[in-house]
């Protein structure tokens, strides 16, 4: 009997967990909410010349997810749309209205995909960021771990193979 009980309290624990989210976040005033159930597949810094301004800091510190992924109370989130005088497609920035900050950037190019930002995250300290994009726009001064890898622009090539890594 005992052994019974203990079974049907492991299922429901195990239930539980599988709801609860893999992180939390939120903006700098706590309007904006957001749930991740899961890692992200890749988090970076991205060092382009569009995140440098965007985040008026040297690089940004993203994290993609599938959109079905995340869960945000958005509804009265701002967007900025930027298209890239490089490659003509727009870069969305999604803000709190209240206190600015960045909560996720969409991207035409990757319609499936949202990019949170790690900053915004309750606990930042749950993700390591060892890959870096668009260090040819870098500041000079940035430097990278021995193990990172690093790309000279996207990760992807413009046709979607994967882009080879610099030496650095
Ligand atoms: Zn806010
Ligand atoms: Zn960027």
């Amino acid at each position: 009997m005992l052994e019974v009980n203990q079974t049907k309290c492991s299922v429901a624990r195990k239930a539980w967990r599988k709801n609860m989210p893999k992180h939390t976040g939120g903006c700098l005033c706590g309007k904006v909410r957001f749930e991740l159930s899961n890692d992200p597949e890749v988090a970076y810094g991205c060092h382009c010349r569009f995140c440098q301004k965007a985040t008026g800091t040297a690089f940004r510190s993203g994290m993609r997810y599938k959109k079905g992924n995340v869960s945000l109370n958005h509804a009265d989130l701002k967007t900025y749309i930027y298209t890239s005088p490089e490659h003509g497609r727009s870069l969305n920035v999604h803000f709190c209205p209240s206190c600015g900050t960045t909560v996720t950037v969409t991207t035409e190019r990757f319609p499936e995909a949202q990019v949170m930002m790690l900053g915004t995250l309750d606990d930042p300290s749950s993700i390591t960021v060892d890959m870096h994009m668009f260090a040819d726009e870098g500041m000079k001064w940035v430097s990278f771990g021995e193990d990172d890898t690093v790309y000279g622009k996207h990760r992807l090539n413009s046709d979607g193979t994967p882009a080879t890594p610099l030496n650095v």
